[in-house]
């Protein structure tokens, strides 16, 4: 049965030893009141932050996953970090194609599918996003678009290197908006990318998927979307940089 997961978007936030901090104190909680059976948790600090806090959290409790990664592996590309340099210090999941990624750094489809084999390559998790824009939904071709985001980044995989990710569909009208898909939106689509998957590998690795929500999702609406069938969990941006809240997310299940 598929994993039901939280995992946290620091984005370009904070220092680094307010991020340490963040992360010590999101520990102190989940000793206190454990993350309910079965919920992995996860937190996407900025690379500059990765060693400091993997040495403050307990992996069997915080996966320590980063935000981005390279499409290359290792040699004259000024400012990247390679997938083999986060597997190195414990990186455990890296997020892929945030739309952050694809509309502000104009990342496509073929650099992020280049990306995703490097993250299994070196033995990580993608957490794959996905998700249309305001116009694309108000035109009603939001399943087209996240269908071609699949098809073009991560549908080359094979069977047994797709179970290893972990799908986020994220509505971009809804990421720090404050604008929340309704739950029956939410599992609409998820419902139909677990079609998709089905389709491609079959009803054994559609069921084992773990599709999150990704939007605006924070304390007071994570349950309702959480209770719906498609729904395992989020992908949390705003919302996680404080740790009483996050933790609150946690334990919406
Ligand atoms: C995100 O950036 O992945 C996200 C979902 O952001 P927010 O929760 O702030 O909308």
């Amino acid at each position: 049965m598929r994993k039901q997961i939280v995992a946290g978007n620091w984005k370009l936030n904070p220092t680094p030893s307010n991020g340490v901090q963040l992360a010590t104190d999101l520990m102190k909680l989940l000793n206190e009141n454990p993350q309910p059976e079965g919920v992995g948790v996860a937190i996407a600090p900025p690379f500059t932050h990765l060693m400091e806090v993997a040495k403050v959290i307990d992996p069997k409790k915080i996966c320590l996953a980063a935000q981005n990664c390279s499409f290359a592996e290792s040699g004259a590309f000024t400012g990247e970090v390679a997938a083999p340099m986060l597997s190195d210090i414990g990186v455990m999941a890296v997020i892929i194609g945030h739309s952050e990624r694809r509309s502000i750094f104009h990342e496509d489809h073929a650099i992020l599918a280049t990306k995703v084999d490097q993250v299994l390559k070196h033995g990580m998790r993608p957490i794959f996003c996905c998700g249309e824009v305001l116009q694309e939904r108000n035109a009603g071709i939001q399943n087209q678009i996240v269908e071609n985001q699949l098809k073009e980044s991560v549908f080359h995989l094979e069977p047994g290197q797709f179970a290893k990710l972990i799908i986020a569909y994220e509505p971009v009208w809804a990421i720090g908006t404050g604008v929340v898909a309704s739950k029956e939106q939410a599992q609409e689509i998820h419902r139909f990318i677990r079609s998709l998957i089905r389709a491609r590998y079959g009803q054994q690795i559609a069921d084992d998927t773990t599709i999150l929500y990704g939007g605006s999702c924070k304390a007071s609406n994570a349950a309702e979307l959480f209770a719906q069938p498609d729904v395992d969990g989020g992908l949390i941006g705003g919302a996680s940089l404080d740790a009483v809240e996050f933790h609150k997310i946690i334990h919406s299940f």
